[in-house]
């Protein structure tokens, strides 16, 4: 009777010496052990005939030696013709040594596996793997799928597929410590195999599997570990909104009349959507545990607002708001907003920026304090250790894709006073696909402003080559002289400020040579904030024509009178900041364009891009088609939500998964409680320990 096998060392073969080179393959125990899956297998299971061979599709042939010679073609090589009842085919060997050539001697017969490609005599193998049969002996072909192994320097294929045999024959005798961590009833009502099934397959798949099932990751047993990572990642989710929402937060009772005088002094009623989210906000606030709300809203739908009546309900209880922004410029945009409504109503409201310095900064933190301020807007300088508010019962992030999770939990920490943590609203103007939103924001609930205010016109897109830079100069020259404004984007040249900032100091100067009857302005992400806010209160104002930017005006500006936005370089950008930085226009009742000024010659990515762009302003479209041509980690940026870290899973492929990965979270929450936490600590031992601030 064998021990039972418990931690790597266990496994006949593995010292600790073997152990720790492992950990080179993120193998740290048993668990990551027998999860090192192959990344992709090799069919040596049956001999295909010559004449069948077709190219990049790896193959066994098995044929006599016809003739073999060397030749001086660029290089000099070995060039074998072996031949079966189907055809001939040609074997090249750049290196060989002379006992090699004495192998191929016509009449030889050569069982060999390799890659077909096209060479200079029709279909050629390069190098392949080969053995000389012995005249009468029939060599055994492999019975099962040849794994290929994620291998590192000093532990060869060879060794890792002897041990895995090794160790899956263990598993097969039951004599391992892993456990299935799905509930057993659930394998038959989802019609999935155990995990020792999966990991046996997958592992060692008989030879009569479709290997493009495996390589499309559709294979039943492929399925079941997607599943159970998925489900992994789902759960730390909950887990942290469980935590959150352990907590008390102050139930907030939904008072009218504040919201009423706001609407009151506005030009405009909300829209049928920002109603029904302002009010799914206000059944959150309501409750004695914190909101965590996600309010996804296209550019220009109009979040301020709905963040302001958010706000509305918490300064009416008595409690204090705080609103953060990613940038300076933004938060200064909605400072200027928010103290347009609230001021008159007499809420004062402060600022609180890492420019924010010496005195203006103590006073600033000594009116959060005493609650002299009840709105503070800014940057994550809100957050500092030194920065304590009397009682903060609401906190509001703008543009959320760019603060993490970390972030988001440490703005609860912040609030907490008097035992009770602030609700927390977070909006976003990047659409995050349906099927991302759901596994990387399920710690929250969501919101969607799907309906733009009224009268805003289409934007009309066309891509041009800046070798028409000219005519492009020509149509803002025009646009500019019917009265209207428009913005020309200089786009990052590196990830450097300082370059972009020069590049948008070039094109102004050239731009002012070209249009001199113009009044242009130049805003970049190195000039101090009050010159960045006159030149936009300029530009809003209408006393510049033509605004030459950054990126910096990426998010937040609005100026409804400016309706021609001109984008240098966009193929360098993400297709969701092309979406928000052309959102800056279109917001008044004129006709509105937008030129992506592209560098030709454009690669087939960018020009795929580029057509999405002129094909569509629904930012939820965008977003889909982004995921598709991008994947997943930029659209999520640097969120560290551990989604980047899939070993299995793949959020594009496997999309289709996440209702059923949802539903199962779900009945594991409320009916297997105790498989949470191994399936974490199984799937995302270290993106945890590594996300647990
Ligand atoms: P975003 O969702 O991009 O943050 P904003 O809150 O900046 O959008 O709103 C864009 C513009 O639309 C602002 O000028 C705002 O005052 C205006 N707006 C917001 N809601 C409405 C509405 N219901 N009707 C008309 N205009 C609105
Ligand atoms: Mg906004």
């Amino acid at each position: 009777m064998t021990a039972r096998v418990s931690q790597l060392t266990d496994i006949k073969g593995i010292g600790p010496r073997l152990a720790e080179q492992l950990q080179a393959l993120n193998i740290f125990n048993l668990t990551d052990w027998f999860f090192h899956l192959p990344f992709r297998y090799e069919d040596r299971s049956r001999i295909t005939p010559i004449g069948g061979l077709q190219p990049m599709r790896p193959a066994v042939i098995q044929g006599e030696v016809r003739a073999a010679s060397v030749v001086f073609g660029k290089r000099r090589s070995l060039l074998v013709k072996l031949q079966d009842h189907s055809g001939t085919v040609s074997l090249r060997f750049y290196h060989f040594s002379a006992a090699q050539k004495q192998q191929f001697s016509t009449g030889n017969i050569i069982r060999c596996y390799g890659e077909p490609r096209r060479g200079a005599s029709g279909l050629e193998l390069y190098h392949p793997e080969y053995q000389l049969l012995e005249e009468g002996l029939d060599a055994p072909l492999e019975a099962l799928l040849t794994p290929v192994y994620p291998a590192t320097d000093g532990i060869s294929q060879q060794r890792l597929r002897i041990l895995h045999e090794q160790s899956l024959t263990l598993l097969r005798q039951q004599q391992v410590d892993l456990n299935d961590l799905l509930p057993a009833d659930w394998l038959q009502q989802w019609q999935l195999p155990t995990l020792e099934q999966a990991l046996l397959f997958l592992h060692q798949p008989p030879a009569d599997t479709q290997l493009s099932t495996l390589e499309d990751g559709k294979h039943p047993a492929q399925k079941r570990l997607i599943l159970e990572e998925l489900l992994a990642h789902q759960l730390s989710l909950h887990r942290l909104r469980a935590q959150v929402q352990a907590h008390q937060a102050p139930a907030l009772a939904d008072e009218q009349s504040l919201k009423q005088q706001l609407l009151a002094q506005l030009p405009f009623t909300p829209t049928g959507a920002q109603q029904r989210v302002v009010s799914e906000i206000a059944g959150d606030l309501s409750k004695p545990y914190p909101m965590l709300r996600l309010v996804q809203g296209d550019v220009g739908s109009g979040k301020t607002l709905v963040a302001a009546l958010a706000a509305c309900q918490a300064l009416a209880a008595g409690y204090q708001v705080a609103l953060m922004a990613p940038t300076e410029i933004l938060a200064e945009q909605h400072l200027h907003n928010l103290s347009g409504w609230f001021e008159p109503l007499g809420i004062a409201c402060g600022w609180l920026a890492g420019k924010v310095k010496g005195k203006a900064r103590q006073q600033a933190l000594t009116d959060i304090a005493n609650g002299a301020v009840r709105l503070v807007v800014g940057t994550h300088a809100l957050f500092q250790d030194d920065v304590e508010f009397e009682n903060l019962g609401l906190v509001i992030v703008d543009e959320q894709h760019r603060f993490g999770v970390h972030q988001r939990l440490s703005l609860r920490e912040k609030g907490r006073q008097q035992g009770l943590s602030p609700h927390q609203l977070i909006m976003t103007a990047t659409p995050i696909p349906r099927t991302l939103a759901m596994s990387a924001y399920a710690d929250l609930d969501t919101s969607v402003i799907d309906e733009l205010p009224p009268g805003r016109s289409p934007i009309t897109t066309v891509a041009i080559s800046d070798q028409r830079r000219d005519e492009v100069i020509g149509r803002v020259d025009g646009a500019c002289r019917e009265g209207r404004q428009a913005y020309w984007v200089c786009t990052l040249i590196e990830e450097s400020e300082a370059l972009q900032c020069q590049a948008a100091e070039n094109t102004a100067e050239e731009l002012r040579e070209a249009l001199p009857h113009l009044r242009i302005g130049l805003v970049h992400g190195r000039m101090k904030p009050a010159e960045k806010a006159n030149l936009m209160a300029a530009f809003k104002a209408h006393e510049l024509d033509l605004l030459v930017a950054t990126t910096v005006i990426e998010v937040g500006v609005d100026v409804p009178n400016a309706s021609l936005m001109i984008i240098e370089n966009p193929e360098r950008l993400g297709l969701a900041q092309l979406h928000q930085l052309r959102g800056r226009v279109g917001r008044g009742a004129a006709k509105s364009h937008c030129v992506l000024l592209y560098k030709a010659p454009l690669s087939l990515t960018s020009k795929q891009r580029l057509q999405v762009m002129r094909d569509s302003q629904d930012g939820f479209y965008i977003a889909e088609q982004d995921l598709q041509i991008r994947g997943p980690g930029e659209l999520l940026g640097t969120r560290q939500t551990g989604l980047q870290m899939l070993r299995i899973a793949d959020l594009q492929r496997d999309g289709d998964l996440l209702p059923q990965v949802r539903t199962m979270a779900e009945q594991i929450w409320q009916h297997h409680p105790e498989a949470v936490e191994p399936l974490i600590r199984r799937w995302l031992g270290d993106a945890e320990r590594f996300a647990s601030v």
